[in-house]
């Protein structure tokens, strides 16, 4: 087993760990097996949409992410979209062309979009996983309600201006947990 996902259960995180996720993908969402989440009785996978999935306001999914999509569905797995973007309308095609249902404003970091999504999946903190490309909303906010966070690295560089800047502190924070060992 994977050793970020063994300790998975070591409480809840103190400090400037809250920041830290549990595994961080250089390649993004599709480096993410089947089998590992398989092996750490993964029930349900939360999933952001911005440069987690698609380009930072884009619709257009890489038949790579559909098919890495598909194998998860057809794994059994219950997924959800937790996004924190503005444009309901766009949220809410992606939704239906995936067949994943969604949170609606979700404000992450904020506990309520994750408590809500496994809520509607029926499934425990302990069996839930999310995976987004920002440590200031998606791993916090994960780690806030006690589900395994996968930091991916961000589909493409274009982005909101704040989130740009956000990077900077993302990048010496990884940096720094990696020396500590904590990533
Ligand atoms: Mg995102």
């Amino acid at each position: 087993m994977d050793n970020a996902m063994s300790n998975r259960h070591n409480g809840r995180r103190r400090g400037l760990r809250v920041l830290c996720p549990g595994r961080y993908c250089h390649t993004g969402v599709t480096e993410i097996t089947v089998e590992e989440l398989k092996e750490s009785g993964v029930e349900a996978v939360l999933l952001d949409l911005d440069n987690t999935l698609v380009g930072w306001q884009r619709s257009d999914i890489s038949r790579e992410v559909l098919e890495w999509l598909d194998q998860l569905k057809r794994a059994g797995f219950k997924l959800c979209l937790v996004s924190n973007t503005r444009f309901g309308r766009r949220l809410r095609a992606l939704s239906e062309r995936l067949e994943i249902p969604y949170v609606r404003r979700a404000w992450k970091p904020r506990k309520k979009g994750f408590l809500e999504a496994m809520q509607e999946l029926g499934v425990e903190p302990s069996k839930t996983v999310m995976i987004g490309d920002q440590m200031f909303t998606d791993v916090l906010g994960g780690n806030r309600v006690g589900v395994f966070t996968y930091m991916v690295k961000p589909m493409a560089k274009r982005e909101f201006l704040g989130t740009k800047i956000s990077r900077v502190a993302e990048s010496v924070l990884l940096i720094w947990f990696r020396r500590r060992g904590d990533l």
